[in-house]
């Protein structure tokens, strides 16, 4: 027989509901938010609407029990990436007990799971001792400007669990990112006369040079025990008009990952005053421009929320220890800004989400609901 959660997961997943960053076709989040207002509606608790962008809103929904100084909340993005190559994207099909559809593991399965406890905890409030909020957020996977928003309401939250694919297991750290353009300023010239201009492209290579040998092996010696080292790539290179013109702009797009205990607002002044430092010195004009800055989570092992979580897992017959991922989510936002302690929590892979074929295994879900169920339940 189909667990009942199984039935709002395929719901979910028959609403399209594409990040609208993704460009032409995309829905948003509005239709999938209406759904769960209904949802809980239904059930009687009380459901307000957060504007976020045009036809973007937040959904917060509160189970009160009486427990005001202990609050915890679950947060599930609603946007999911575009539909790509996907076979039948929005048309859920179980097979082999997986289910296929786009968001089914990136991360209608959490929200679904989520959604469900909720439902669960509403019929016998007395059995818990914390308030339970939940949040179903929009826009995380471009920007996270649905969560950013969540946080200026200033809710008195005591933890927080994040819902995105973690093999059901509990993510307590994993790395944020500081995402940077560089760009060299040269002068212009004709290419037969190029001893007239400054070459931006050739600037532009001693950067590069200058990031990956110089900069990037220093950053083995930043190694976190449960993320790894923080990295360094860089992604893009644009630079030049035409073959015979000396090019007077060059930018790259570097992404730094940082790991438990860096700012990302630190660690940007710091490459900025770096290597405007050295192209000061190469006689190199660079600017520096921010494109993403997203902080590391690092909840400790110690916290109750981690204490908890381990237990309603171990409770349950399921896996139990801590871990850390080199991926980012909304949990490090809710630690870094607000200082909420923060996990991550729900079922499917990461290796799923994002993919041709996503997929999340039934089983996981059932098992998320009942891990959500019971850490509600002993949460204080
Ligand atoms: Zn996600």
């Amino acid at each position: 027989m189909k667990h009942p959660v199984i039935d709002i997961l395929e719901d979910l997943v028959r609403i399209q509901s594409v990040n609208p960053h993704y460009g032409d076709g995309a829905n948003g989040e509005m239709e999938l938010s209406r759904y769960i207002e209904r949802f809980f509606r239904r059930i009687g608790l009380p459901v307000r609407r957060q504007p976020v962008a045009e036809g973007r809103d937040n959904l917060i929904v509160e189970l009160r029990t009486g427990h005001p100084d202990s609050v915890l909340l679950y947060e599930a993005h609603m946007d999911t990436v575009s539909l790509g190559s996907m076979e039948r994207p929005l048309v859920p099909a179980i097979r082999d007990g997986r289910l296929f559809g786009r968001g089914a593991c990136d991360t209608k399965g959490s929200l679904a799971a989520m959604m469900y406890a909720m439902e669960q905890c509403a019929r016998y409030p007395e059995l818990l001792r914390c308030d339970l909020v939940l949040c179903a957020s929009v826009d995380e996977e471009h920007a996270f400007t649905g969560l950013l928003k969540f946080l200026e309401l200033d809710m008195p939250i005591s933890a927080a669990v994040v819902g995105e694919p973690t093999e059901l297991k509990i993510v307590a750290s994993h790395k944020g990112c500081v995402r940077f353009a560089v760009r060299t300023f040269g002068k212009s010239a004709h290419s037969s006369v190029p001893h007239e201009g400054e070459n931006a492209i050739v600037s532009m290579a001693k950067i590069v040079q200058y990031l990956q040998e110089k900069m990037t092996p220093e950053l083995g010696r930043l190694s976190d025990a449960l993320c790894g080292p923080a990295t360094l790539s860089i992604g893009t290179i644009r630079g030049g008009k035409q073959i015979n013109i000396v090019p007077e702009s060059c930018v790259i797009e570097v992404d730094r990952r940082i790991v438990p205990g860096e700012n990302p607002h630190r660690v940007l002044a710091d490459i900025e005053e770096e290597l405007q430092g050295w192209c000061a010195a190469q006689g190199i004009k660079c600017a520096i421009e921010p494109l993403l800055l997203d902080w590391a989570l690092h909840t400790p092992p110690g916290n109750p929320l981690v204490r908890r979580a381990r237990d309603a897992a171990s409770a349950l017959g399921l896996n139990s220890g801590v871990f850390g991922e080199t991926y980012g989510s909304n949990a490090s936002k809710l630690q870094g800004i607000k200082g909420i302690p923060s996990i991550v929590y729900g079922p499917g892979s990461i290796a799923q989400a994002h993919s041709r074929e996503e997929w999340v295994a039934v089983s996981d879900v059932e098992r998320a609901t009942e891990f959500y169920m019971e850490l509600a339940r002993t949460f204080r």
